[in-house]
Formats: structure tokens, C-alpha cells, sequence
């Protein structure tokens, strides 16, 4: 062995390095270790050896890899409200306060307080989803992609589902509706073309093998031009008529009509349930603007046979998830309190608001300037539908680069890079986090 090799540092003094040890909390002493093992292995093979500080930095990259992997807070400059890789809707804090002392201790979860006896969890937010949205009964699942099964499950096994050709869509995270179809049992009749369907092509694939009439929602594409839909109303009647349940996937759940917030129209629950829909299903965590669950309202009769079906058990929602839920129902009883929702807060911010909060930034930071960008609803909710903003842009040397650098900052700093620009949409920062930003950023910006 020559001395070089000799100058090679301990495992020790690797670990306690001021720069290594904080990662010891997070990764673990395991984690530290091989790391360092690694690293070293790598020195002893390298000409000329590296250095102390050389070997230090490669062992930082390597846990910082790691470290990466775990669930981090993330600030999202991207504009896109409900980002579904940065966890969609954000919730309400006074939801989740609610929330924390039902999680971190025992509940009356299953347990009914009045007569001592054993109590249903699917029953705890009935109350409240009656109230706002006008149904006779609802259950709440894991997500938007588990109620749509479980009622395919529960009706459509064997039998066959009709479905508007200009419906069959396939959203983000590999949920194709006829894959779902299929894998529940289903036989999907598919009617009408692509741009036109009409109650007739419904009536005519109508069959004694006909176990449901599905609708839904086409998330995130429109289909513009020489069009034609049937209308949830006509097709709920003719449902009743000839006797075959009409349900429908509606996706992104508006409680509340989307245009008192500028935004288009967009189909409401409320919309769905007064159409006379037997069941409408819908998600937690996008325009509800709560956590990740699949709700279904409906008829009493409907939402039973749902119940009675066994997979449910497999697809049964936590504590937690209801408990927050239950609080932003709440909230969305009136317009102000609505506003607690992080998702109607951010819809409800000012261009003036925005402006100011852009012009402090480009007066601090060398390069950056004002601008204004369209921001998105995303979570397949309101496709094309673009929410005038305000944010500031930087054109530094390599807008990748930077953007990588901002990642790196814990929380992590999400923006968007376009045309070599590295761009911050303040829509979708929370107010108290400027600071952070702006202080990240002028470290970053160099
Ligand atoms: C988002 C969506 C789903 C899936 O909901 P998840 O909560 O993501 O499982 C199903 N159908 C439609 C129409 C949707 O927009």
C-alpha cells in the first residue's frame, strides 16, 4: 500500500463530517455506512486520489440521491394547482388540525356512541355530502379509480356496460376505462362515434344483458367542432324508463359552480344528482380540494347495493382520510369558508396581489423580471382552461441546470423552464413561503 492510498480518510470521520452527519436522521446509520464504503472503494481504485473535501462531496451526492427518494415538502411554482405529482389538491390546515388529534389517537371510527354498539365508518360523512350536494346517501373509497370499480363490481359483472364512444377515456396513472370494464367482468357496448353520440345509438345497444348506462366525465381532453352529446338529464330518463341504473364517473367533483371563480362551467355533483344520475362518483382530491378518496352519492337503494358488496372491504378509506374529508365538506358550505381551502384561496388571489408579490422578487433578485403566465387547474380537471398569472422569469446561462439546483433545496423548489427561461408562477406559492423562495433563489441565482 503507498502513501496515497494510506491518506485515504476512516469510515469515522467520513460519517461525523459536518456535511454527512445530518443525513444520519433521514437515511439511517446503514445507509451512512455504505455510502462511505462505497465511496471509498471507488477513491482506492482512482488516479490520482481524490482528496478529504473530494470524498466528502461524492459521499453528500450519493446519500443526497437517497434522501431525494423520501416524501419532501416541495414548493410549487409551476402554476398547475392541482399537480398530481406534486400530491394534487393541498388540504385545508384546519382540516388537518381536525384531522391530527383523530389520527394520533383512538376514534369512534366503527363504533356508534349513542348505543355502544358497532358503527359504520362509511356513514361519517353522509350527513354532510346530503346537505351540499342534494343526494339521498353516499360511501367514500380510496380514490376516484376504486368507486368506478366498485360499482362496475357490483352491477356490471358478466353483463354489459353502454358507453358514448367520445367517453372512453384513459387518464393519467395507467387508468384506462375499458381496461376497468374489463377487469371488473364487464362487456363494454360502445355507441355513437367519436364527435356525436345520441340517445338513439343508447337505446339501440340496449339489451337484456344491459347492466348499466355509464357517463363520463372526457377529464382531460375536449373534443370542439361538429359535436354532440346526450345530456345527463335525458339519458338519467331514459335510464328510469327502461329500468337500467345510469351512473356516472364525474372525476374532478366541482361542489361549487366553477364560473363564480372565472373559471368555465363545470359540471357539478350537484348538476349530476338533480339530472337524477343513480350514482355519481368522484375524487377527493381535486376540485373537492381534499384528500386522495373516491366518493360515491346516489339513490338509497344504490348506494346499498354498493355496500353489500365485498370488495368494498378492500377498498376501504382510513380514518385520517375521513376525518379530513368530513372538515372540508365543512368548509364548503359558504363562499368564505371555502376560502380555507387551499385550492379556492389560490383561484381567489388577485392579479394586484400577484403583481406585488412579483415586483418584490424582481427587485431583489438580479435578472428577474415580471411576467405573466397562464397558470393550470391540472388533476384532469378543466382541460385547456388557462388561469391568467403573474410570476417572475429568470434567463440564466442554462435554465435546466438551475432548475436542477432549485430542486435540491429542501422544500424543494418546483418551477417551470420554457424557451430557456426558468419560470415561477406565484399563483401556486404560498404567501408565506416568499421568503424562502426569495432567499433560495438568491443563493441559487449566482
Ligand atoms: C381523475 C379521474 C378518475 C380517477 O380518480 P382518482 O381519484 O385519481 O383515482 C376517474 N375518472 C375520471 C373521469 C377522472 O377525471
Amino acid at each position: 500500500m503507498n502513501d496515497e492510498r494510506r491518506a485515504l480518510p476512516a469510515v469515522h470521520r467520513i460519517l461525523d463530517h459536518p456535511t454527512i452527519a445530518p443525513y444520519e436522521y433521514l437515511a439511517g446509520r446503514v445507509a451512512l455506512h455504505d455510502a462511505a464504503n462505497a465511496e471509498l472503494e471507488r477513491a482506492r481504485a482512482a488516479t490520482p486520489v481524490p482528496s478529504f473535501d473530494e470524498v466528502i462531496a461524492h459521499v453528500g451526492e450519493r446519500l443526497e440521491v437517497l434522501s431525494a427518494q423520501e416524501l419532501h415538502r416541495v414548493i410549487n411554482a409551476t402554476g398547475i394547482l392541482l399537480h398530481t405529482n406534486l400530491g394534487r389538491a393541498p388540504v385545508a390546515k384546519r382540516a388537518f388540525e381536525g384531522a391530527s388529534a383523530i389520527g394520533a389517537g383512538y376514534s369512534n371510527l366503527e363504533f356508534d356512541l349513542i348505543g355502544g354498539e358497532r358503527g359504520s365508518r362509511y356513514d361519517r360523512v353522509t350527513a354532510l355530502l346530503r346537505e351540499i350536494t342534494g343526494a339521498q346517501d353516499s360511501l367514500v373509497v380510496n380514490n376516484g379509480a376504486a368507486a368506478v370499480l366498485l360499482i362496475l363490481d357490483t352491477y356490471a359483472r358478466g353483463r354489459e356496460v353502454i358507453v358514448s364512444r367520445n367517453q372512453l377515456i384513459e387518464i393519467g396513472g395507467g387508468f384506462r376505462l375499458p381496461e376497468v370494464l374489463a377487469r371488473s367482468g364487464a362487456k363494454l357496448v360502445e355507441v355513437g362515434t367519436t364527435n356525436r353520440v345520441y340517445l338513439n345509438d343508447v337505446a339501440n345497444a340496449l339489451s337484456p344483458q344491459t347492466a348499466l348506462i355509464m357517463r363520463s366525465h372526457p377529464s382531460n381532453y375536449r373534443i370542439e367542432g361538429f359535436v354532440h352529446d346526450v345530456r345527463g338529464d335525458e339519458l338519467a330518463q331514459f335510464g328510469g324508463r327502461v329500468g337500467v341504473p345510469v351512473v356516472e364517473d364525474l372525476g374532478s367533483g366541482a361542489l361549487v359552480d366553477l364560473r363564480e371563480y372565472g373559471l368555465a362551467h363545470e359540471r357539478t355533483v350537484q348538476n349530476a344528482v338533480s339530472d337524477g344520475i343513480s350514482l355519481v362518483a368522484f375524487s377527493g382530491d381535486k376540485l373537492l380540494g381534499g384528500p386522495q378518496a373516491g366518493v360515491i352519492v346516489g339513490t338509497c337503494a344504490h348506494v346499498a347495493r354498493l355496500r353489500s358488496n365485498p370488495l368494498l372491504r378492500a377498498l376501504r378509506v382510513d380514518k385520517i382520510t375521513l376525518a379530513i374529508l368530513a372538515e372540508t365538506l365543512r368548509l364548503h358550505r359558504t363562499r368564505e369558508s371555502r376560502a380555507e381551502i387551499p385550492f379556492y384561496a389560490m383561484l381567489a388571489v388577485s392579479p394586484e396581489v400577484l403583481r406585488a408579490r412579483a415586483q418584490r422578487y424582481a427587485d431583489a433578485l438580479d435578472g428577474a423580471r415580471v411576467v405573466e403566465m397562464d397558470g393550470f387547474v391540472g388533476g384532469g380537471s378543466l382541460p385547456g382552461e388557462r388561469i391568467a398569472s403573474i410570476g417572475i422569469a429568470l434567463q440564466p446561462p442554462s435554465a435546466d441546470a438551475l432548475a436542477a439546483r432549485l430542486r435540491r433545496n429542501r422544500p424543494a423548489i418546483i418551477a417551470r423552464v420554457h424557451d430557456g427561461r426558468v419560470l415561477f408562477d406565484l399563483r401556486t406559492v404560498a404567501r408565506e413561503d416568499d421568503e424562502f423562495l426569495l432567499a433560495a433563489l438568491r443563493r441559487t441565482v449566482k
